[in-house]
């Protein structure tokens, strides 16, 4: 991996706190990097373009030939499981000022204990204007338990009341701010103006290369902006092809993707069909594009966990730093098929970068992708492929720096 490569990775993991920060930084590269923007316009014929709506965005660049080779499309989530501040979120216990927080997803909740953690989120005005904001501190912390008021928690098991438990303190003058102000403040707005929030909570520990070696790449949410940055990091360094390059992150993958922006939507499958008609391609034609068309689904895997591997089926367990993952479920929980999976294993050949697969245990059920969903919505060949990493839905996931860009190279490879 080569430097620049790295700082790109750290810089937009730290930049992007929540889904919108996310394709907020992506616009911003794409933009510089003469993509059209076409968010707010219809698209048109164009070398190279974007969507960007809401915690999603679809990228591509034109092909020479669409109409004859289709499209070869890239996908992966934005979202990321954590805690939202609930609407009327302020309350005071103790001495303490703190928020009420609601689940999204299914985090890892310890891992969200003993952290400084700042909020970050956008603000939508009265005219209609949204607005983002991200504290540039830490501001807020759920405190764990002492272990002399709950001394056998080592041995049972940490026991986190969902409702009660999970409250960021955020203060303790009761002159402090109350929320609303607070993301007034934050994002230079006026409180009677601001409509509705939506705000997360993330840790303000940077993201950082780990390890003697620094082979290790640990931060927060890495499920699945690890997979962002491959696929859009791929999409600018490659050039035009003959079949139409396409990288759609949505959002809401952790909720089950039914949602406006999400992979069970309507937002790749219409970007798609307005691509083809800028390059003059029929309805019926681009029906006929879809049939020649491919996808590759990224999203990080489970690697072998040192101390637990009877968690693990071993003859198909990805070992960190030994290459991404092809995920395969008979079941369909990832669309992976042997047709499907000689796409993948063809472009690391080409990129001549390793693979390795991930099935999981029987007693084990794994979790699911946008790989099925869009695989049913458009009918077309889908591989499930991941960087292995440990910590899934954590805080703070840790991945094989390795195997971030040798995904990003077998992207590329399937790009050409
Ligand atoms: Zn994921």
């Amino acid at each position: 991996m080569t430097k620049s490569h790295i700082e790109s990775v750290l810089t937009q993991l730290d930049g992007s706190p929540t889904p919108r920060h996310l394709v907020a930084h992506i616009s911003h590269q794409l933009r510089a990097a003469k993509f059209v923007d076409f968010s707010k316009t219809a698209v048109a014929a164009a070398n190279s373009g974007f969507v960007a709506t809401a915690g999603s965005i679809v990228a591509w660049r034109s092909g020479k030939q669409t109409a004859k080779h289709g499209f070869r499309i890239v996908g992966a989530h934005t979202d990321s499981p954590g805690l939202r501040i609930k609407p009327n979120p302020d309350d005071r216990k103790h001495g303490f000022k703190t928020l009420q927080v609601e689940i999204y997803g299914g985090p890892l909740l310890n891992s969200w204990l003993d952290r400084d953690l700042g909020i970050a989120g956008h603000v939508v005005l009265r005219s209609g204007e949204i607005k983002l904001f991200c504290s540039n501190t830490a501001v807020a912390r759920i405190s764990q338990l002492a272990i002399h008021l709950d001394r056998e928690v080592n041995e049972r098991g940490l026991i986190l009341d969902k409702q009660l438990h999970l409250s960021p303190a955020w203060a303790t003058n009761d002159k402090a701010l109350n929320f609303i102000d607070w993301v007034a403040k934050q994002s230079k707005a006026v409180p009677r103006e601001i409509v509705q929030i939506e705000a997360q909570l993330f840790d303000t520990n940077k993201a950082a290369l780990i390890g003697t070696d620094s082979s290790l790449l640990a931060s927060g949410r890495l499920d699945n902006q690890a997979s962002c940055w491959a696929s859009i990091s791929a999409l600018l360094e490659s050039s035009t092809g003959a079949a139409t390059q396409v990288v759609a992150l949505f959002d809401h993958e952790e909720v089950g993707s039914q949602s406006a922006t999400g992979a069970a939507g309507p937002l790749l499958e219409h970007t798609l069909e307005q691509i083809a008609a800028s390059q003059n391609i029929s309805r019926v034609g681009f029906i006929e594009t879809l049939k020649k068309s491919s996808c590759i689904s990224a999203d990080n895997a489970h690697a072998v966990h040192h101390n637990y591997p009877e968690r693990h089926d071993l003859a198909n367990a990805p070992i960190i730093n030994h290459g991404p993952a092809l995920k395969i479920n008979s079941n369909q929980r990832y669309a992976t098929s042997a047709q499907s999976a000689a796409i993948f294993v063809a472009a690391c050949n080409s990129a001549k970068v390793k693979h390795q697969l991930f099935v999981s245990r029987n007693n084990m059920p794994c979790g699911t992708t946008i790989g099925p969903i869009t695989a049913t919505r458009l009918g077309i060949d889908t591989v499930d492929v991941g960087v292995p990493q440990l910590s899934m839905h954590s805080a703070r996931e840790v991945c094989g720096v390795h195997d971030l860009i040798s995904l990003q190279l077998a992207l590329k490879a399937y790009f050409k």
